[in-house]
């Protein structure tokens, strides 16, 4: 047997990624700036990047979004980016007004070794030479080289990057009746459902990152560079004075963690809990919601929660032993995989295009009734998840608009959840998360289900 250096990649055995199931680092990190109220994402890379996001953000949201680029060239990638960087931050001081700019790196920036955190302090201290007693803009900045992470390790990044700029270095006051949520990379509609739980608990609260107006606002009657909505900077500077702060998800690297970083340095207790996806996952967010505010769940939720229950008995039927694909980011799968456990049916294969060593203790964790055997995948491409696929004769597969790839070749239908949806409208207006969100899925699964089986009978049913 041919022995592998750990150092020196095998190029024999070499196979390139085919059909990437993953998305660029930045491009996470720039949803979760929009997030923040007033703030402007600058991509420290060549314009190409800038425009990818844009084009994946406004096919998702059906929003324009606004992202600047230091814009690098051939000599900039030979001299480096400082003068680009300079400029950039100048000119979108000028044309926006931001309350605060969150710069990320790209691959090519990485690549050339640029170091971006001195150039901003450099920035940061001309400018206060120049026009001391000015208010300038917030500057953050997230490492994003996209090939050393995903769109999820780039949006848990950019919340890190700016809590930690934000929340300063003096230390906490006394703690006050406040509550932090870190949610994930969820729809804007979940973000509206998370605030709705929020308040019902009656307690101030700061909700990081939220674009549920940013990204989905209104309709205009004139451009508006800077959207409302977001998070409000004066808020992120009171986390560090919460009772507790609640993590949906997991970022991957634990110093990338805003809420452990929250909690080493300003003592406010973190929770990770995973997206409240399913019965499971709703309790134990509601659990925890409950713990840190010290009030019971308002009776709106116990009244949902039931109704869930009683969708799963009416589709019991329908989902019991069938065999799903789910793909995505590490925290949707986790929780997806949860959810298919509740309902009897099996992923037969849950896969994330992200390297990551938790990922597998994870999904195992998720599935705790589950009998069949279910392929686990990290760094996985749609290339080999077809490959697995053939055999193991899914009834559907669950995920973004990149599943299409699939579902055409193994004839299976696509349940269409999660980012990106490009290839639909109201991809931003799914709700998945809390005991509504679940049963929303829970329809959508069954009634996937329940089409498939009608389109392949030519009598038709109409009871099925
Ligand atoms: S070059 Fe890297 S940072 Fe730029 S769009 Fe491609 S993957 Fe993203």
């Amino acid at each position: 047997m041919k022995e592998r250096n750990a150092k020196v990649p095998d190029t024999e055995d070499y196979v390139s990624t085919r059909n990437a199931c993953k998305l660029c680092s930045p491009l996470g990190a720039c949803f979760a700036l929009r997030g923040i109220e007033g703030c402007i994402p600058l991509i420290h890379g060549s314009q190409g990047c800038s425009t990818y996001i844009r084009r994946y953000g406004i096919s998702h949201f059906r929003e324009p979004i606004d992202i600047a680029s230091s814009n690098f060239t051939e000599s900039t990638a030979i001299f480096g980016g400082k003068d680009n960087l300079f400029t950039a931050l100048e000119n979108v001081t000028k044309s926006y007004r931001p309350q605060a700019i969150g710069v990320t790196s790209t691959c090519l920036s990485e690549t050339i070794g640029e170091d971006v955190q001195m150039y901003i302090r450099q920035y940061e201290s001309e400018r206060r030479r120049l026009d001391s007693g000015k208010n300038f803009p917030e500057i953050f900045y997230s490492s994003t080289a996209s090939y050393r992470g995903t769109h999820i390790d780039g949006f848990h990044e950019a919340i890190w990057s700016a809590v930690t700029k934000l929340a300063g270095n003096e230390p906490s006051g006394r703690k006050r009746a406040r509550l932090n949520l870190i949610s994930g990379f969820v729809s804007s509609e979940d973000i509206r459902e998370l605030h709705s739980i929020l308040t019902s608990f009656d307690l101030p609260y700061t909700l990081m990152p939220d674009y549920s107006e940013s990204l989905d606002g209104g309709s205009w009657e004139e451009y508006q560079r800077l959207p409302e909505g977001g998070t409000k900077i004066s808020d992120i500077r009171r986390m560090k004075d919460a009772l507790g702060t609640v993590y949906l998800g997991s970022p991957a690297l634990p110093e990338k963690d805003a809420g452990l970083w929250l909690q080493n340095n300003f003592g406010v207790p973190v929770t990770h809990v995973d997206l409240p996806i399913g019965i499971e996952n709703c309790d134990s967010f509601f659990a925890s919601l409950s713990r840190i505010t010290g009030k019971s769940v308002p009776e709106i939720w116990a009244k949902q929660r039931t109704r869930l229950i009683d969708a799963y008995i009416d589709g019991h039927k329908y989902c019991n032993g069938k065999r799903a694909i789910i793909y995505g980011e590490e925290d949707f799968v986790t929780a997806i995989a949860s959810f298919m456990d509740e309902i009897g049916i099996t992923p037969v294969i849950a896969a994330t295009g992200a390297e990551n060593k938790n990922f597998r203790g994870r999904i195992e964790a998720a599935l705790k009734n589950t009998r069949r055997k279910t392929e686990i995948i990290d760094n996985a491409d749609f290339s080999t998840i077809l490959e697995m696929a053939e055999e193991l004769r899914p009834d559907f597969a669950m995920g973004s608009s990149k599943g299409l790839y699939l579902s055409r070749n193994l004839n299976i239908p696509l349940i269409r959840c999660g980012f990106p949806i490009h290839d639909r409208i109201g991809g931003q207006r799914i709700l998945h998360l809390g005991y509504r969100g679940t049963i929303n899925l829970f329809d959508m699964v069954c009634n996937a289900i329940m089409q498939s089986k009608q389109d392949k009978v030519s009598s038709g049913y109409t009871y099925i």
